[in-house]
């Protein structure tokens, strides 16, 4: 028996998993043979794996400078990335600080809210979130995000915030529950994963909701967090999924795709306003976060890569063509899909099953069914999505809707 302790894996019940040899483009080798990445390996391959241009640059820059402390010390790539990101995000983000995963992204950005209302001698310390949110795995994230199975155990640990509504259709009773908490003058800031509500089902509203969240958030001062660790990179259609609404958050939170999913970095960004409240003669205003690894040369050089790739190829063109794609193969999904929806490079669909207690039996059994047939995808529930590396080709994905349809409930 293996010593490995598995995310997500229930030891109890899962046979031992399939051991990865090789990864190259939209395929991992295992020792039982290819298998299609359907889910991008959790959301954070973007142009595929294994891409020459992001291997080239780790082998460079491991020959010459591994891990320097960042307390006191830069070095060009962390400050080439920053300045890259800088010009990629929505304006008015002007600072980067470097973590090392999308859950501590998001505590930055929680802490840079709550310090910055601190230092402004404003006493707002409550937080909005939206039901059904998630924002990661360590407690403070999960405290933002949705409670369950997932996380009932640590429920005494969690702090509490004030939760609004899924925006289902125009989102009127989000933006009303935001309208009427924001009033109280309490709020200190909303945090929000931009379009697309992932680990929460795929579930999907519009930029104009968003629109109209800003909107508050502009009108009672409140600050807004946009959580674009799974959206960004090109995953909603847009570069960013704040982009789809024109809107730029005070915060922004990226990781998954920042390095093309190869090696870990997150990058939480900041506006001016954050930035100043915390720079300061006054040493007790320092932002006192970070972790060891900060800034890791090796992984900013990955990010670096990754970022040329999006400005030396057609990646809008090639988005639009993926999004196409799925749409053709969503369009063929019969009665027994539910709910079918898409947001750019992402595609769901929710399996019709029978009533009753049976549900939670469906994800797990479909996933092995998939599996079986050499694809890779992890519904959530009866929800089943399709979240390809860049790179997949319309075979790769009837592959992989293919692998979807054949499943019997
Ligand atoms: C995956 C995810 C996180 C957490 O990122 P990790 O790197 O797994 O810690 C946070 N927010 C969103 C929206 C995510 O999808």
């Amino acid at each position: 028996m293996s010593a490995v302790w598995h995310p997500f894996f229930q030891h109890g019940t899962e046979p031992a998993p399939p051991r990865a040899i090789s990864s190259a483009g939209a395929f991992i080798q295992t020792d039982r043979g290819p298998l299609l990445d359907g889910i991008s390996s959790w959301w954070v391959v973007t142009h595929g794996h294994n891409q020459p241009e992001i291997v080239e640059a780790i082998r460079e820059t491991a020959g010459r400078l591994d891990q320097v402390i960042f307390a006191g010390l830069t070095h060009a790539p962390a400050e080439e990335l920053a300045e890259a990101l800088v010009a990629m995000t929505p304006a008015g983000l002007d600072h980067v600080f470097y973590s090392d995963s999308g859950s501590t992204a998001v505590e930055v950005a929680l802490k840079m809210a709550l310090g910055y209302w601190r230092h402004e001698g404003d006493g707002r310390h409550r937080i909005a979130v939206i039901e059904d949110s998630y924002h990661g795995d360590t407690i403070g994230t999960m405290s933002v995000g949705e409670r369950g199975v997932f996380n009932a155990a640590y429920d005494p640990l969690m702090f509490g915030v004030d939760r609004l509504p899924f925006p289902e259709g125009d989102g009127g009773a989000t933006l009303a529950a935001l309208e009427a908490l924001a009033a109280s003058g309490r709020m200190a800031a909303i945090i929000l994963e931009p379009l697309v509500l992932g680990a929460g089902g795929m579930r999907m509203y519009s930029a104009d909701v968003l629109a109209g969240l800003r909107a508050i958030c502009d009108r009672h001062d409140v600050l807004m967090i946009a959580d674009e660790v799974m959206t960004g990179w090109g995953r909603t259609g847009r570069l960013w999924a704040c982009d789809h609404a024109g809107v730029a958050p005070d915060i922004l939170c990226t990781s998954k795709g920042l390095t093309g999913g190869v090696v870990p970095l997150a990058a939480t960004l900041a506006s001016g306003r954050i930035f100043d409240a915390h720079r300061s003669t006054d040493r007790r205003r320092t932002f006192y976060h970070s972790s060891s690894y900060t800034a890791n040369p090796i992984a900013c050089a990955a990010a670096l890569a990754q970022v040329r790739l999006w400005q030396a190829r057609p990646m809008q063109a090639r988005l639009d063509a993926l999004a196409a794609m799925q749409a053709d193969r969503l369009a063929r999904l019969d009665g027994r899909f539910t709910n079918i929806r898409q947001c750019g490079t992402i595609a769901a669909a929710d399996l019709v099953v029978p009533e009753g207690g049976y549900l939670s039996e469906v994800g797990p059994r479909m996933r092995a069914h998939c599996m079986a047939r050499g694809v890779l995808l992890r519904p959530l529930g009866n929800t089943v999505y399709v979240l390809p590396p860049y790179c997949v080709t319309g075979a790769d994905l009837d592959a992989a809707w293919g692998a979807v349809t054949s499943f019997q409930v």
